[in-house]
């Protein structure tokens, strides 16, 4: 089958032919249907030797959907032909963060050798992808899984973090989302559903700040040095109750800092490598700081149940599998519109 696989540090993706996967007991094995690029894909393929953890070659592919069309042994309650998508953040299923359902958060899987399809695991990016537990499928029903598929992580993250600041999202608050990337241009709609607040979105692009309205966005703020100034302009001074920093940059955690509101949040789910100085004389009185990872079970099925609605949908760019480094070269240099989505 073919697959897109990261098979030496520091050469980008490949696409490569390698054997058909045998779903072991337990497992389960999907003919995959879509599969979703993230910017955590760069962030693994731009690592240097000493700090890369995930195993080469590896499969990319961490947002995964497909038809299940073999069963290992002792499966049950999975249909075989039935249409799902992959949960991500595999844990060990037995932990106290487990067992609530929150394996993003799992507490033995590191040492358990247990990681995400794509982060360590074989990823979507294949033909077939094998799932480790039938609990970490999620049924799609009449979801497109092409359209839907960005939803198990471009979805399922800014889900998870704007969920976590649910108390500061009253009306009349403002939200800012910081990069209206794939995850950003999702987290607009999520904070349009589930909340009354205003929402200001901040990017470097021009063309990313429109796609920010065409969703939902209520105002629009180029980053630079002065978008605080302009997010605190918009606010009538007070700044903003809560920042969603998709970036994690130096520069857009500076800006999360100075335009959040006393009493605010700032969840930092980028994974740009910027600090937040935190504390009495750093951040405005009560101000909470979280950098979130993913999502849990139940938050996965609360996203796909908002697609179902009508209320988010994923701007998508498809590509065959043979373009997939084309697809990744695009991600790189900025210009996907929404998210990249493999059709194998
Ligand atoms: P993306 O490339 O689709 O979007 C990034 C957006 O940020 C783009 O619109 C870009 O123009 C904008 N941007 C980049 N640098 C900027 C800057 N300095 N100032 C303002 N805007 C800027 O990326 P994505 O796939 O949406 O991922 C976003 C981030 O979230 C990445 O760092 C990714 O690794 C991370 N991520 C974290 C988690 C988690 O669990 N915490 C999960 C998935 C992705
Ligand atoms: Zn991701
Ligand atoms: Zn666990």
């Amino acid at each position: 089958m073919k697959a897109v696989q990261y098979r030496e540090i520091g050469k980008g993706p490949e696409v490569v032919e390698i054997d058909i996967p045998e779903p072991g007991p337990g497992q389960i094995r999907l003919k995959v249907t879509a599969a979703g690029l993230c910017h955590s894909d760069w962030f693994v393929m731009d690592l240097p030797a000493e700090a890369y953890v995930y195993g080469l070659p590896l499969t990319l592919g961490h947002e995964g959907a497909g038809i299940v069309d073999k069963l290992g042994e002792g499966v049950e309650g999975i249909e075989l032909g039935g249409s799902y998508a992959v949960y991500g953040p595999w844990g060990c299923g037995q932990c106290r963060a487990c067992s609530q359902g929150q394996e993003n958060y799992c507490t033995r899987a590191a040492e358990l050798g247990i990681a995400p399809p794509g982060l360590g695991a074989p990823g979507a990016m294949a033909e077939y992808l094998i799932i480790d537990d039938a609990r970490h499928l999620v049924p799609l029903g009449d979801l497109d899984p092409v359209e839907t598929v960005s939803l198990t992580d471009a979805g399922l993250t800014p889900y998870h973090a704007i969920r976590a600041a649910q108390p500061k999202l009253f009306p009349g608050a403002t939200a800012v989302v910081i990069g209206a990337g794939g995850l950003g241009h999702v987290g607009i709609q999520i904070l349009r559903a589930i909340s009354a607040v205003t929402v200001i979105a901040v990017d470097q692009s021009e063309e990313k700040l429109a796609l920010a309205s065409e969703v939902g966005a209520h105002h629009t703020v180029l980053a630079g040095p002065d978008a605080a100034e302009q997010i605190r302009a918009l606010t009538g001074g007070k700044g903003a109750e809560a920042v969603f920093d998709f970036v994690g940059a130096q520069a857009t955690i500076d800006t999360s800092r100075a335009a959040v509101a006393v009493d605010g949040h700032v969840s930092i789910v980028g994974i740009g490598g910027g600090l937040m100085p935190t504390g009495f004389f750093s951040t405005p009185y009560g101000v909470s700081v979280r950098a979130p990872y993913w999502g849990s079970r139940s938050e996965l099925g609360e996203v796909l149940d908002l697609a179902r609605v009508g209320a988010v949908t994923v701007h998508t760019e498809v590509y065959g599998i043979d373009d997939a480094v084309t697809a990744y070269e695009k991600l790189h240099a900025g210009t996907v519109r929404g998210r990249a989505v493999i059709v194998p």
